[in-house]
């Protein structure tokens, strides 16, 4: 078989171009990293993991009408999806205080927000991703006010989903990113979900309990990340722990 062609490697994922045009394998890989890439493991599993899990999200979207780059899963490690440019923004939507946001205004950790918050950072691993405000991404054209209207439209869909799929298996969604795609049709351009949705890119907290379920695990060092994982996976009926009973008769002494 003819060797595909890597266009991108990035730090969780390597894109490759696919078969049709327009379309790109992503390759989820078992590394892990964080603090801009200062702390680095394989994490066995972990790239499985986020495939079914970013596969099953991005599905659940397309069926309630927020378009996303997803075409269709390819194997345990690959997706295929649809080749987009990809905004230079992160889009952050926060319910909960926690990372970053706690630190900076010094808010506890697990504190409610009045509403979610949606903040905007410039992709930039060389500058750490800084926070940037609307301001800015109009001022350096990386988005119209028209695309930031539909950006933050999408980003609290996205949120109103993943919260309610999460709380309906005990678990609280305390805040995620997104990227944002745009894909051309003809001369027309549409915003869609890009990139992944995993718990690399959210925080996930047991609702009962508060355990971490998602790359805080990692960061912090608080125990095995693919047992995190696997329990969202496990919970969300990604990945069922118990295989479903024989369905023969057995024999009662
Ligand atoms: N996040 C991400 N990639 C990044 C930065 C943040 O996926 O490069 C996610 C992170 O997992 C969390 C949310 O965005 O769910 C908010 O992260 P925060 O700004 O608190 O960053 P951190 O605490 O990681 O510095």
């Amino acid at each position: 078989m003819a060797r595909r062609k890597k266009i991108y490697e990035g730090k969780a994922k390597t894109l490759y171009e696919g078969p049709e045009p327009g379309t790109i394998v992503q390759y989820f890989k078992d590394d892990a990293t964080a603090f801009n890439a200062e702390k680095k493991d394989v994490i066995e599993g972990k790239g499985v993991l986020n495939n079914l899990l970013s596969e099953y999200f991005m599905l659940g979207l397309g069926q309630i009408g927020v378009p996303t780059h997803f075409l269709k899963r390819l194997n345990m490690r690959e997706q295929l999806v649809r080749s987009c440019e990809i905004v230079p923004l992160e889009v952050i939507v926060r319910n909960y205080a926690a990372g970053s946001m706690s630190k900076r205004l010094g808010i506890d950790e697990g504190t409610q927000l009045p509403r979610p918050i949606v903040e905007y950072c410039y992709k930039d691993d060389s500058l750490g991703d800084p926070l940037v405000t609307e301001e800015h991404i109009a001022a350096f054209g990386w988005a119209s006010q028209q695309d930031m209207d539909d950006i933050l439209s999408l980003a609290l869909r996205v949120n109103d989903f993943l919260s309610g799929m999460m709380l309906a298996v005990g678990i609280r969604l305390v805040d995620f990113k997104i990227e944002i795609g745009r894909v051309y049709d003809g001369d027309f351009q549409r915003l869609v979900v890009a990139d992944e949705i995993s718990p690399d890119s959210c925080r996930l907290w047991d609702i009962e309990s508060g355990q971490k379920l998602d790359k805080d695990v990692f960061r912090r060092d608080l125990g095995s990340l693919t047992d995190a994982y696997s329990e969202v996976a496990r919970r969300l009926g990604v990945m069922p722990n118990n295989p479903p009973a024989p369905s023969k008769p057995t024999l009662v002494n």
